[in-house]
């Protein structure tokens, strides 16, 4: 057996990746680690909107191309801990009622072929694992069986209390935002985090965001069994054969082809460079691409109909640390729409050099600054559903994302909901006193990708079996978001992190 030999092989070290490699690194089996991107340096940098925003200093320099053959960039991170270096660290539970079949406007979001309950034990692990701050029980749609947060919720700023306030009086459910963030507001010597205002969208300077990189991968690698190559770029899944089981990783490790074997193999690159990365791995036994008798890999892509709000009243907003609040009243529909239309959370807080990049050029700075500081900025997700032709392909070696929106009026309801209640609780009457500015982001927000290689128990119709392997080739796992049947309306991290822990025991147990 060669030294390139492991037990266990895992690609990709995001928020599925670098769980995974958390649960196993204890074991003490050889564990190898291949990431395609390094370390994100700690740098000024981290902190500047101009840098993270304007240059996208941190996202990938590829391009894409969509269904009309026109490149785009993505807004997708390569590093050490994946998107979740960049995330706003809101972890959500999906509902109890996203694993059954939904009826939307649009059609039907698919039954999830496991329950609440059998990711309930960890959500409560991951919840801890990644440090998460909330309050349980202000959140009508929270899952009735949920432990409580392992941390006290982050208070809100005065400006962001006064608006919390007057949601109430309107009967409506704010609640504290569940977020990932390394805070001790009772005592500021033992916090790592400083409520700054460069941390959603924004690496953390200070490492205390809990993210993939800082909660997972650093501790996985004071392990001697596991083993951390950054700069690993795997290019091809090589297979017996038969096409029963992988016998070969192919990779170029700082631009040097390398190839790595291992008895199980872990795909967990993302749902769009993991579905790649199989379709780019056909070979005779595999025509249309690993583990693609379904022909399912790569359909079925999802990203949410997000969005953002950014509403001006003539109150100031000095909030530094804003995103607080969530709220899911209108998260499955309201009188007189009886479909579900999403969710609703606070922004970081927006600056004038983020404004600069949706309006015009000649609008001064000092207006932009001026804007923004009475500003309070709003994110609303819609679910999008999971349609055959919404797929990932390859031109090439180019990835191609074949999207076409759906589900939009969920999304339109949402924001114009939003908006009116906004205006209501500043007061106004028949003479607007704010205004109000909003997007739904382009194909190239992919940042909620999923459902690339869908879990399921029929090997027809998904790409997985319920741990996450393959249907096809017996020792191939995927565990990123690519296994989600649906894609819910609430943020995909804790449940791509709780479902890495779940495989992560089958694992155990399969190694031995
Ligand atoms: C700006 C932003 C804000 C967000 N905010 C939130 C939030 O508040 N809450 C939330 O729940 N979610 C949020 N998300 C989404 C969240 O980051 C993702 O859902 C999550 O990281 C996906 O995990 P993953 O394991 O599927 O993929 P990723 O985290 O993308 O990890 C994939 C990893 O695979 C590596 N890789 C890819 N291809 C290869 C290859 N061929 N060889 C080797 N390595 C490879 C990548 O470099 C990466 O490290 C946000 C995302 C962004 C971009």
């Amino acid at each position: 057996m060669s030294t390139q030999h492991y037990d266990l092989i895992i690609i990709g070290t995001g928020a599925g990746g670098g769980t995974l490699a958390y649960r196993l690194a204890s074991s003490g089996k050889r564990i190898l680690v291949l990431e395609r991107g390094q370390f994100l340096p700690q740098e000024k940098a981290n902190w500047s909107a101009v840098e993270v925003f304007q240059k996208n200093r941190y996202a990938t320099s590829e391009l894409w191309e969509d269904h009309q053959g026109k490149t785009f960039s993505p807004g997708t991170h390569y590093w050490v801990g994946g998107n979740t270096k960049v995330y706003g660290g809101a972890l959500f539970r999906l509902r109890e009622r996203d694993f059954e079949a939904v009826q939307h406007c649009d059609g039907v979001s698919p039954a999830w072929p496991l329950q609440y309950a059998d990711f309930k034990p960890y959500y409560d692990q991951a919840e801890q694992l990644y440090q998460v701050h909330g309050q349980r029980g202000l959140d009508p749609t929270e899952p009735s069986e949920a432990a409580d947060y392992p941390f006290p919720p982050v208070s809100h700023e005065p400006r962001i209390q006064g608006i919390y306030d007057a949601l109430k009086a309107k009967q409506l459910n704010p609640f504290y935002l569940p977020l990932a963030v390394k805070l001790n507001e009772a005592n500021s010597l033992l916090s790592a985090c400083i409520r700054c205002n460069t941390c959603d969208g924004f690496p953390c300077l200070i490492h205390a965001k809990s993210d993939a990189d800082i909660n997972c991968v650093r501790p996985a690698q004071t392990q001697a069994n596991l083993t951390l190559l950054t700069e690993a770029k795997v290019t091809q899944l090589v297979t017996s054969d038969s096409g029963r089981e992988i016998t070969q990783v192919k990779a170029e490790v700082q631009g040097s082809p390398e190839t790595f074997s291992a008895d199980i193999v872990v795909v967990a690159c993302g749902a769009i460079n993991s579905a790649a990365l199989l379709l780019r791995s056909a070979n005779d036994a595999h025509p249309n691409g690993l583990a693609n008798r379904s022909d399912q890999v790569g359909r079925n892509f999802m990203k949410h109909q997000n969005g953002a709000i950014v509403g001006i009243t003539l109150k100031s907003n000095p909030s530094i640390f804003q995103k607080t609040i969530g709220l899911n009243d209108f998260y499955w529909g309201e009188p007189g729409f009886d479909y579900p239309m999403g969710h609703i959370q606070l922004l970081g807080k927006v600056n004038g050099e983020m404004l600069a990049m949706d309006v015009p050029r000649f609008i001064p700075k000092r207006i932009l600054d001026a804007m923004a500081g009475r500003s309070v900025d709003w994110w609303i997700t819609a679910e999008d559903l999971p349609e055959s032709r919404n797929r990932v392909r390859l031109k090439g070696d180019r990835i191609v994302l074949d999207y076409t929106d759906n589900n939009v009026e969920a999304f339109d309801r949402l924001r114009s909901r939003w908006i009116s209640v906004l205006r209501k609780i500043n007061g106004e009457g028949r003479v607007p006193q704010s205004v109000y500015f909003s997007k739904r982001l382009p194909v190239q927000g992919v940042a909620h990708q999923v459902g690339t290689c869908r879990f399921g128990t029929d090997p027809d119709s998904s790409v997985l079996d319920l741990n996450c392997r393959t249907h096809d080739v017996d020792n191939l796992y995927v565990v990123d978001g690519s296994f989600f049947p649906s894609s819910a309306a609430v943020n995909p991290s804790l449940t791509i992190m709780a479902n890495a822990l779940r495989v992560g025991d089958h694992l155990l147990q399969r190694l031995g």
